[in-house]
């Protein structure tokens, strides 16, 4: 067997665990298009290695030639479609179709030309070349979070596109490839080309896998952090995020406030109208949460009809205003699961950050004014009182009155 011969027996197992490795993602999550395809590219890369071991064994080597230069670039233009699915662009299906089109009648004439001719050679590797800048458009495209590792993507792409135009460069100072296609996997060119390609088909491969890996293992943290009923933070998704937010906050000199509210007498809403009706009213209060804060505002449901949004940004004053508003809006609102006349209130606790004040003291100021609202009546807002001084004291301060209705 040839040096060349062996690479491409070797390329043909590395492109079937590639292969398998994308399927394993894709089976990891079915959501996972992108990993389909990639799945598919490399499995339609093994053919095209398939078709190159088998042409030293041709008595008319022309065709298969051309069809595995066909083979290889539907290849690349499926790894394209895999990279659109993962940066979301929509796939240029027919450019790229009617351009393996072309460029396959184009190497199917040129086999007429003298083999070792630049052009013949520039006509077989240059449509790779295209393919792979294709693929760079698309994450150039699609990566608006300007990813690093996109990035580095962007740039092993554009290496492997200047490889393939090197090649035929590489076969000239080289010795050629071959006085014909059954002798170029004997030619000292043949390994080096199919040694680079391989290098760059694991490199290119790799590095999505770790792409697609990481990207599915951040969005799984991120919905182990969401609470399925309201759509806000459960209660340790909310506590991680408000340390962020506090540590932002606390670098830029911005003042942070925190409203605790629980809705009133919902047990009895449970109890009268039933606990889907229940439900309804919690994931009408949570939308109401979402959408009424500050701009990088937090909400989360941290108990069973209990919620607390972190605002940054934002001083004890404006946070009141803030519930106020909440409290007098979310009163007024008819909910769908109750009867027209029914209207749900919650009460409210708020508190601003202190100085040298930690999350859970803030917490716990915030859960004391909310304790007042109740006690004084509900459907009120309370803003908690200034950290105790004294050391013996709980830090809950005393709770001022703000409004209600009692
Ligand atoms: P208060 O005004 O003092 O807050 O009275 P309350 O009835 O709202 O408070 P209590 O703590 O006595 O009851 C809370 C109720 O919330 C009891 C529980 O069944 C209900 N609850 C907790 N989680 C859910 C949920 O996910 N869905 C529904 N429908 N009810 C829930
Ligand atoms: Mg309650
Ligand atoms: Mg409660």
């Amino acid at each position: 067997m040839s040096g060349a011969s062996f690479i491409l027996s070797i390329n043909i197992a590395v492109a079937g665990l590639l292969a398998a490795a994308f399927m394993a993602v894709a089976a990891y999550d079915g959501r996972r298009l992108a990993a389909r395809w990639m799945a598919a590219a490399y499995l339609i890369g093994m053919g095209y290695y398939i078709v190159e071991l088998a042409i030293p064994t041709l008595h008319d080597a022309i065709p298969a030639v051309v069809v595995a230069f066909a083979v290889l670039l539907v290849a690349t233009a499926v790894f394209n479609a895999g990279l659109a699915a993962k940066y979301a662009v929509t796939t240029p299906w027919l450019t790229m179709l009617a351009f393996v089109a072309a460029a396959t009648v184009t190497v199917a004439i040129v086999q007429d030309l003298p083999r070792q001719s630049p052009a013949r050679m520039m006509a077989y590797q240059f449509p790779y070349a295209v393919m792979q800048l294709i693929g760079l458009a698309i994450v150039w495209v699609g990566n608006r979070k300007r990813d690093p590792l996109a990035r580095l993507l962007m740039t092993v792409l554009a290496l492997s596109a200047a490889q393939f135009v090197s090649k035929p460069f590489l076969a000239a100072a080289l010795g050629g490839w071959g006085a014909n296609p059954q002798s170029y996997n004997g030619t000292v060119y043949a390994m080096v080309s199919q040694s680079l390609g391989t290098v760059f088909a694991v490199a290119i491969a790799l590095l999505i896998l770790v792409i697609l890996v990481r990207d599915a293992l951040g969005e799984a943290s991120a919905r182990s952090e969401i609470d399925a009923l309201s759509g806000l933070l459960n209660r340790g998704g909310f506590e991680r995020q408000a340390e962020t937010v506090l540590l932002r906050a606390a670098r830029h000199g911005m003042p942070v406030s925190l409203v605790l509210t629980d809705l009133d007498h919902f047990k009895a809403v449970n109890d009268t109208y039933g606990h889907a009706s229940g439900d309804r009213v919690i994931e009408s209060f949570a939308a109401f949460l979402r959408e009424a804060g500050v701009p990088g505002h937090i909400a989360g449901r941290i108990g069973g009809e209990e919620f607390a949004v972190l605002l940054p940004g934002t001083n004890l004053a404006a946070a009141r205003l803030f519930a106020e508003g909440t409290r007098s809006s979310f009163g007024a609102l008819p909910i769908d699961s109750l009867p027209l006349n029914h209207r749900c209130t919650a009460s409210f606790g708020v508190a601003e950050l202190q100085p040298l004040e930690s999350f859970r003291d803030m917490m716990r100021r915030a859960d004391a004014a909310l304790y007042e609202a109740k006690k004084a009546g509900r459907d009120q807002v309370r803003i908690a009182g200034e950290a105790s001084a004294f050391p013996n004291g709980n830090g809950n301060g005393a709770s001022r009155s703000v409004s209600g209705t009692g």
